[in-house]
């Protein structure tokens, strides 16, 4: 499948359209931002991790009976995927309290979230990603109220699997972004599941092996991609 027109530069991946309308390619960059596009610096290899990682994650994922996108592997930074028309809200699970939940509430970061929350936020970078809820969904017409049921089904069931495909690796998976979209009419997981949209901390020290050592400007970000690459099981040769 060739890549025709560049259809959108987003903030890590840049999109292709395809000779065919059903299908995109997905063409992961060395960028990484924080701040909502606000720091944007660049790393080695970092495409290439994404793009294999991701690949990986779908496939168990589609495994496991969860539609996605994933078509097949193109090169070290480009994949075949579905196009979707793509929801514009991204769902979050959360495991354990981080992030905007730790700041939102004051919980102390780590603690155990049981049963795991579900929370929605809409895309849109210039208002920093507002929080929403699913009663939003249905009144502005961003996804049906049985497509979105279907979502969270989904994220539920992901959580799942990954939680024990990164729990025998030796990995605590704090929580997670997903994006999905429609294709032909049924909920498909879009996007990409990477160390960039999730938390994943060691089991043993507590370290943090995912995007948080960017935003923390802790250091070694593609050391720890490449570390949890590895303890999963993905090839990055
Ligand atoms: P952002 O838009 O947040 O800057 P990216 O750089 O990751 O993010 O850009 C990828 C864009 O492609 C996102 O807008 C995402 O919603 C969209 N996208 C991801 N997967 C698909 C797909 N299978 N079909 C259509 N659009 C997709
Ligand atoms: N996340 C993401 N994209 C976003 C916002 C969050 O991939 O635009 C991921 C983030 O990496 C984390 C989870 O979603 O794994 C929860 O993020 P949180 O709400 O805590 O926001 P943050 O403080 O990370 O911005």
């Amino acid at each position: 499948m060739q890549k025709k027109a560049e259809l959108y530069r987003g903030k890590a991946k840049t999109v292709y359209a395809t000779e065919s309308s059903d299908f995109l390619i997905l063409e992961f960059r060395n960028d990484t931002s924080a701040l909502d596009g606000q720091r944007i610096e660049q790393f080695d290899r970092k495409g290439m991790v994404n793009n294999k990682f991701n690949h990986f994650i779908m496939n168990k994922l589609e495994e496991a009976g969860i539609p996605t996108q994933m078509e097949r592997l193109l090169s070290d930074n480009e994949v075949l995927v579905k196009k979707l028309d793509m929801v514009p809200v991204e769902c979050v699970i959360r495991n354990r309290a981080a992030g905007s939940l730790v700041k939102r509430l004051g919980i102390e970061e780590g603690t155990l979230l049981n049963p795991p929350i579900f929370d929605l936020f809409l895309k849109d970078d210039a208002r920093h990603d507002p929080m929403v809820n699913e009663s939003y969904c249905e009144t502005f017409g961003w996804v049906s109220k049985e497509n979105l049921a279907e979502m969270k089904r989904l994220s539920y069931k992901a959580n799942d699997v990954l939680s024990e495909l990164f729990d025998k690796a030796g990995l605590i998976l704090v929580d997670f972004k997903l994006e999905f979209g429609l294709f032909h009419g049924k909920v498909v997981l879009g996007d990409e599941f990477s160390p960039d949209g999730s938390r994943l901390w060691d089991k043993n020290t507590l370290d943090k092996m995912d995007k948080d050592r960017f935003r923390q400007s802790l250091g070694g970000l593609i050391e720890a991609y490449e570390e949890v690459a590895r303890r999963i099981g993905v090839s990055l040769d």
